[in-house]
């Protein structure tokens, strides 16, 4: 496995290149637009330098982004990261815009069949640009920080104590109902404050957004987004059938599951704060503690999946490091004052080394990010010899695939003493909760996906077209839980949804993935695991290099999210949860 540094690329970007001041890149991006090009072999070298150069600064701003994450208390950080993405981000924008064009330019001489998805995507975006385009573009980026800020500012007064809504979020597992309905109600109340401004917000990101699309000769901001997105392989109807197979297998199927939560809680009906408290009334699950002893027990868990997997990710580091990426450093998980939230593996392009961050607090959702973070690093690992940056990344819909079948595929290999459920009842629970998340997540990505359908097919919609059409949404794909007395919560429970303000349009990536990693993880149990893994890595290798189809079909996939290939995993997902306990 390729745990080594790759060698150098003979290149004309020096190796110490501090691309984090315009200055110092601005003459490179200059000679390769000017340089003369006249044989394949000069072409090569020069889409050779482009990708370095293009991995410099990609580099910095991973580096500067790791930094700010890591210590959001950090006055100079967070200056640098916001410096850059202000000062030396829309300079860079222009010149890579001219380079794209010279790249599809060339090509029509010297490409060859190695080129054509690099041709094809970068056709794509000289196609989308325009000038005018760029300060819409700024002011949408200002707009979801509008948004970051007005969520980030919820904070709640609840029991004796200020609270944020994550914080608040944890009640939701407390055994004591009152306390959860109560918790349910305070975040509720909190969020639906600020609800005709983050309506507000909303409505203008969508005008914003339609005449991004109009200025670029679309009709309309979604066949906008399919193409800027390089959503070659699949269509808009692609996306509605799959949206009609959740709902007539999945829904039915969640909520025989959420019958069974009901008369094991011993309720009359489901109210939307029983849903994640367990429902024997046991405590949450202590699997790890402390970073040093997750990155053991995950090292100690792929060596029991694949000992090549080990091995990558036991080149990271210890598990203890907590200093972001200073001096090549591969983690940073434990939780600690002044980190952001989330988890994330970011690729260092430059000196191809990845990175995870994360807020690792022992919990059992911990040991899934960190699998899925695993996943998402085996990748960039995978792809370290591969000369063109462009092909160094895959497209999202099968990096997805990379990370989230790895929260299945770990799973039989988690009852040991070295891994993370030794004891044979918390083991089965932590089973079940994953193959529960894994397929749950999947209505609700066809509700959000078949919003943003509709929402961008209806540009001049009003609010309250808005959110009749979010609750008849919510008929088709929600849960069963009543929602008495809770009207406005639920009219406006798509606004805690990040990526419909900040990445409009992306989110069906997940879903596409997500079956994927179903299919890998039936591989594993019908072919063994040794089969999939061997189709895991080959397919991981390639990169960017193929078609999404392909890359599927590399990996022992169907790319297909229709009604047959969605029936056969939810079969299989139910009928492993029936053979689990409670
Ligand atoms: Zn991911």
């Amino acid at each position: 496995m390729p745990t080594h540094t790759p060698s150098a690329p003979r290149t004309c970007i020096p190796a110490d290149l501090d691309a984090s001041r315009f200055e110092n890149v601005e003459a490179h991006f200059a000679e390769l637009l000017a340089r003369s090009v006249n044989s394949q072999p000069e072409f090569d070298q020069w889409l050779l330098d482009r990708s370095e150069l293009d991995a410099a600064c990609s580099e910095t701003q991973a580096n500067l982004y790791i930094t700010m994450t890591c210590a959001t208390d950090d006055e100079e950080a967070q200056k640098a990261y916001a410096d850059y993405i202000e000062g030396v981000v829309p300079k860079l924008k222009p010149v890579s815009f001219d380079l794209d064009r010279r790249l599809v330019e060339l090509s029509t001489r010297f490409a060859s069949p190695r080129h054509a998805i690099l041709v094809r995507d970068t056709k794509a975006d000289v196609d989308l640009y325009r000038q005018e385009n760029v300060a819409i573009e700024t002011e949408l980026a200002k707009l979801s920080q509008a948004y970051d800020q007005l969520i980030g500012a919820m904070t709640v007064q609840f029991e004796g104590q200020e609270r944020t809504l994550p914080q608040l979020a944890v009640f939701q597992e407390r055994t004591d109902r009152d306390l959860r309905e109560r918790a349910f109600r305070a975040g509720a109340e909190r969020r639906l404050r600020d609800k005709d401004a983050i309506e507000g917000l909303f409505d203008h990101m969508v005008t914003l957004r339609h005449s991004v699309a109009t200025n670029a000769g679309f009709q309309g901001f979604g066949d906008y987004a399919f193409k800027a997105k390089h959503r070659f392989d699949y269509t808009p109807r692609h996306c509605f059938d799959f949206h009609e197979s959740c709902e007539r297998l999945i829904v039915p199927m969640l909520r025989r599951q959420e019958e069974r939560r009901r008369r094991a809680l011993g309720v009359d009906t489901l109210r939307p704060w029983d849903l994640v408290v367990d429902v024997k009334g046991r405590g949450p699950l202590k699997p790890f503690d402390g970073g040093a002893d997750l990155m053991r027990r995950t090292i100690a868990t792929f060596r029991l999946l694949d000992p090549r997997l080990a091995t990558m990710i036991g080149s990271l580091g210890t598990g203890s490091e907590a200093r972001g990426s200073r001096d090549g450093a591969g983690l940073d998980l434990d939780s600690r004052k002044g980190k952001a939230p989330g988890g994330y593996q970011y690729m260092r392009d430059r000196s191809r080394k990845p990175f995870i961050f994360m807020n690792a607090a022992n919990t059992s959702r911990d040991v899934t990010t960190m699998v899925h973070e695993a996943g998402h690093a085996f990748h960039s690992m995978l792809t370290v010899d591969e000369p063109l940056l462009a092909y160094r990344h895959a497209p999202m819909e099968f990096c997805e695939v990379a990370s989230m079948s790895m929260e299945l595929l770990t799973l039989p290999h988690m009852n040991t003493r070295e891994s993370f459920y030794a004891d044979d009842a918390d083991y089965l629970r932590a089973k079940r909760q994953q193959i529960e998340r894994s397929v749950s997540l999947l209505p609700w990505i066809a509700m959000i996906d078949a919003f943003q359908h509709w929402i961008y097919a209806n540009p001049t919609h009003r609010r309250e077209d808005r959110k009749i059409h979010w609750l008849s949404l919510d008929r088709r794909f929600g849960s069963s839980c009543s929602w008495e007395g809770l009207d406005d919560a639920r009219s406006y429970l798509w606004h805690r949804q990040p990526h419909l303000f900040s990445v409009p349009f992306y989110y069906i990536e997940y879903g596409i993935a997500q079956l994927g990693a179903l299919q890998l993880w039936l591989l594993s149990l019908e072919k063994g695991e040794r089969t999939a893994i061997d189709f895991y890595l080959k397919a991981l290798s390639l990169g960017g290099t193929r078609t999404l189809p392909e890359l599927f079909e590399a990996c022992g996939l169907r790319f297909d999210f229709g009604y047959d290939t969605i029936q056969r995993l939810a079969d299989r997902a139910e009928q492993e949860l029936d053979r689990l306990p409670e």
